[in-house]
């Protein structure tokens, strides 16, 4: 493990933050001698879970000394835990971004007042024949099944019609 001065600097500033994030656990709290806590007397260098040696500090009445440094040692230093904290809350963060994208992708807009699906099936051609009628215009699809054509119907459409948001930037620009 190498020596990091300016990192032991940091570990002593963040240690009080840790304490009070809520995080900790009770346990940690019960081994400590008291809440109206000495100054401590003196630090050792510690080398905890994550590689990095930390300050631990040391107290004239520490019954619980050894259960401290034991329980420390086997966890991160403050920096790392809230690294990973910050990183977690950050893949959390991405994952429902992405997850509202993919549901609003998905959500196609409904069809405007008035649409009209017309569809005959053609028992020769073993086809659904079918038009949808949308604001004046007409498309023309066929499908092996009524669910398909209508399904044709409307991506071909949706293809030909400008997303609203889209036809809205077109009306701004053109204007
Ligand atoms: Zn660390």
């Amino acid at each position: 493990v190498t020596e990091k001065p300016a990192l032991r600097l940091k570990f002593r500033d963040s240690s009080s933050v840790i304490v009070g994030s809520g995080r900790e656990p009770a346990a940690q709290d019960a081994s400590k001698p008291s809440k109206s806590q000495p100054p401590p007397v003196g630090t050792e260098a510690l080398v905890v879970k994550c590689g990095h040696t930390i300050a631990f500090e040391l107290y004239s009445k520490d019954a619980f000394r050894d259960q401290r440094r034991t329980k420390t040692a086997s966890r991160d230093c403050s920096p790392c835990r809230q690294a990973r904290v910050q990183a977690d809350m950050l893949a959390a963060k991405e994952r429902r971004a992405k997850k509202v994208a993919t549901f609003s992708k998905a959500l196609k807009p409904r069809l405007p007042d008035g649409a009209r699906f017309v569809a005959t099936y053609d028992a020769t051609q073993v086809q659904w024949i079918g038009a949808l009628t949308v604001e004046g215009a007409t498309y023309e699809r066929s499908g092996s099944s009524l669910n398909k054509l209508l399904h044709k119907l409307d991506d071909v459409y949706r293809a030909a019609k400008p997303h609203p948001v889209d036809a809205e930037a077109v009306t701004a620009t053109s204007s």
